[in-house]
């Protein structure tokens, strides 16, 4: 029978939820548990798919096609648990499953359909499809704080379901804010006191704190919070914030104790922990042996985390190169402004991510444009992939007013358009092109280099696609196509094969790199723009 782990978290959000259960899930994955990771949102989207970036962060897309909130891309870059589209419920998804239930007539035997205990029904059967076959533990976190209004059902259906299967079997673990108060010189302990005594009236008496702390926290203080939160005292555990890197945080939690508290309390039989891989990550992390500076150019660069899985691909892509990838954020917006010239000088490579809509499209066109005549590695992903298409329309086959159909219904050139499988789809959620397909790689080309084979399955999320009526044009002109759905209908990979690294995709390849297997693409990008920047200083010492 599976053993559970429900997180949540107090005082205050983004303490990191997500990156401690991953972690978690990764300690316990590296000493032979099969492991599942959950995320349970309070919010009432069905998905956030239909959420602005400057909302939510970036959608992470699974292989099914779900689209899921960004901590599962944690859980993925972290561990190997299988993500499907049961590992992300809101109170959206849980609501409509009973809505729909109860607009059926019979499944609630003409019963008042209440909260208590027809939705928490509903939570836990969600917690409970991931417990199934041979999976050892399910991690299962609550996103929001508690306290809040809308996280209720929820914490009130992991109460009841240490009931269901035995408190034995279950661990509850509270992530909560330890804070500095630098005018009286010390750390505050009773926000935690008082998220715990939240926690403790509605029935969960948390068996671990994690407590994040700018400073280390005091053997005293560590008794008074075990004292006043009814906490044994070895299992109220420091999670000071990291120096160097994400990829930190399972080490701390291992040294601070934490799996061997997980392996007792549920009485879990492992071996011992491989971890050698992770030390040597770390390793690179922190003694790079090279520096590069690659330009994002975007619409939401405000927002730290919209293209989270981007940032964290090349970082992948540095380690796999022994580099420090050091990412230049611009604005869209700030290219048309200011000129490409003006922002883009002196880095060594440009990316233009995924996104919607018209805003910015003119300077990620124009960004792309100084990359491909200057030489500088390009690396297009999605929308991405789009504007180069655009670019290289206007600029070099002459059409001077190329254009997608999303941003332009009159041009005379509809370079990118619609795809067929949407024109007539009207409702929003969840009708994009969708998750893991395959794609027929090119032999010869960049992309078969990167890969080294030529089937390869990449995950999607978009509407639009490269016009067939322009592949001619644009191949006679040296813009080639070197990677097709297996049918050959829907191109997926483009590529300049005259410039030293100019590549762009429909596909999102960021959502499946991991630190230590950086994705091809990635790390091939990052190589171009370490040579680039190798050459450029060779000439300026020859000079
Ligand atoms: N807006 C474009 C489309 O729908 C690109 C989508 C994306 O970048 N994810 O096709």
């Amino acid at each position: 029978m599976a053993k559970h782990i429900f997180v949540t978290g107090g005082v205050v959000s983004s303490l990191g939820k997500g990156l401690t259960c991953s972690s978690i899930g990764m300690l316990l994955e590296r000493r032979g548990l099969r492991v599942r990771l959950q995320k349970l949102d309070p919010y009432l989207n069905v998905d956030p798919g239909t959420m602005s970036p400057y909302q939510h962060g970036e959608v992470y897309v699974l292989d099914d096609g779900a689209e899921t909130d960004l901590d599962l891309g944690h859980y993925e870059r972290f561990t190997n648990a299988p993500l499907t589209k049961d590992c992300n419920y809101t109170t959206g998804k849980i609501y409509l499953s009973v809505i729909q239930k109860e607009r059926a007539g019979h499944y609630y035997e003409g019963k008042t359909v209440q909260v208590i205990p027809h939705v928490t029904d509903e939570i836990k059967a969600a917690i409970r499809s991931l417990a199934v076959d041979d999976v050892d533990v399910v991690i299962t976190e609550i996103g929001g704080t508690v306290g809040d209004i809308e996280s209720l059902p929820f914490l009130e259906a992991i109460r009841q379901f240490a009931l269901d299967v035995g408190r034995e079997n279950v661990v509850y673990i509270h992530l909560t804010l330890v804070p500095y108060l630098k005018a009286a010189g010390e750390l505050k302990t009773k926000p935690t006191q008082h998220s715990v005594g939240a926690l403790r009236q509605i029935g969960i008496q948390p068996d671990v704190l994690i407590c994040r702390t700018e400073h280390p926290i005091s053997a005293e203080e560590k008794d008074k919070i075990a004292l006043f939160c009814n906490i044994e005292r070895r299992a109220v555990i420091e999670e000071r914030d990291k120096q160097f890197s994400i990829y930190e945080v399972p080490l701390s939690l291992l040294n601070n104790g934490l799996d061997e508290i997980l392996v007792k309390r549920l009485n879990l039989k492992v071996g011992p922990l491989e971890i050698d891989d992770w030390r040597d990550l770390l390793d690179r992390v922190m003694h790079p042996e090279r520096e590069v500076t690659i330009a994002v150019v975007g619409k939401y660069i405000r927002h730290r985390d919209a293209y989270k899985s981007v940032y964290e691909a090349l970082d992948h892509g540095g380690i796999a190169q022994h580099a420090r990838v050091i990412v230049k954020r611009i604005e869209a917006e700030e290219v048309s402004r200011e000129g490409a010239a003006a922002l883009l000088a002196g880095v060594d490579g440009l990316l233009v991510p995924g996104g919607f809509g018209m805003r910015g499209i003119e300077g990620k066109i124009e960004a792309i444009h100084y990359a491909r005549t200057r030489g500088v590695p390009f690396f297009g992903i999605c929308l991405g992939m789009q504007c180069a298409t655009i670019e290289f329309a206007r600029h070099v086959l002459g059409y001077e007013d190329a254009n997608s159909t999303e941003f332009s219904t009159d041009t005379s050139h509809p370079v990118i358009s619609l795809m067929d499988e949407q024109r007539g789809v009207k409702q929003r959620g969840g009708t994009m092109r969708l998750g893991a397909w395959p794609c027929q790689i090119v032999p010869e080309s960049r992309a078969w280099a990167a890969y080294g084979r030529e089937r390869i399955s990449e995950r999607h999320r978009h509407r639009y696609e490269f016009n067939n009526a322009y592949r001619q044009s644009f191949e006679d002109a040296g813009f080639r196509i070197s990677g097709t759905s297996p049918d050959g209908e829907l191109v997926e990979i483009v590529e300049i094969p005259e410039h030293p690294w100019f590549v762009a995709v429909q596909f999102h390849p960021e959502f499946q790199s991991k630190p230590t297997a950086a994705h091809p693409l990635f790390r091939d990008f990052v190589g171009a723009a370490l040579r680039r920047r190798e050459e450029a200083r060779s000439e300026v010492e020859a000079y």
